[in-house]
């Protein structure tokens, strides 16, 4: 599709993703890259990545489902691990800032999963 481009050089996320730019990795497969947010929300806050550059939530179709599912079906085990609560106690808040009025600052899609003891610096 002509919105999603495979890498954007001037992209900060998938320089992050390529390993161009250092991170705390917190998963990656073929498809994601998962890293520490440099600026947490609270105790847990990281990020995940599609590997291919999709500049955010409105340029997702039913054609990114699968790679969607994937990701979402990637943080009940990556919160847990990266220190979460368990469900129902613990928890987590999972949020996609989309647009300037969505609060988007890097256009390149990213899901936030931020979690851990209360009380949070934002949130
Ligand atoms: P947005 O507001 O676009 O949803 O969130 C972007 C997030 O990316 C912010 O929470 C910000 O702290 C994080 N971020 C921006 N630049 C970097 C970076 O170079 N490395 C890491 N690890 N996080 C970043
Ligand atoms: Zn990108």
């Amino acid at each position: 599709m002509s919105t999603a481009h495979a890498h954007d050089p001037n992209c900060i996320f998938c320089k992050i993703a390529a390993g161009q730019i250092p991170s705390k990795k917190v998963h990656e497969d073929d498809q994601v890259f998962a890293f520490h947010d440099i600026n947490p929300w609270a105790p847990v806050h990281f990020l995940l990545i599609p590997k291919t550059h999709i500049p955010s939530m409105a340029q997702v179709g039913p054609e990114q489902a699968p790679l969607l599912g994937h990701i979402l079906s990637l943080i009940p085990k990556l919160a847990l691990e990266q220190g979460c609560g368990p469900y129902p106690e613990g928890g987590y808040r999972i949020v996609i800032n989309t647009g300037a009025q969505g609060g988007q600052e890097v256009h390149h899609l990213h899901v936030h999963v931020i979690g851990g003891p209360r009380p949070w610096k934002h949130g």
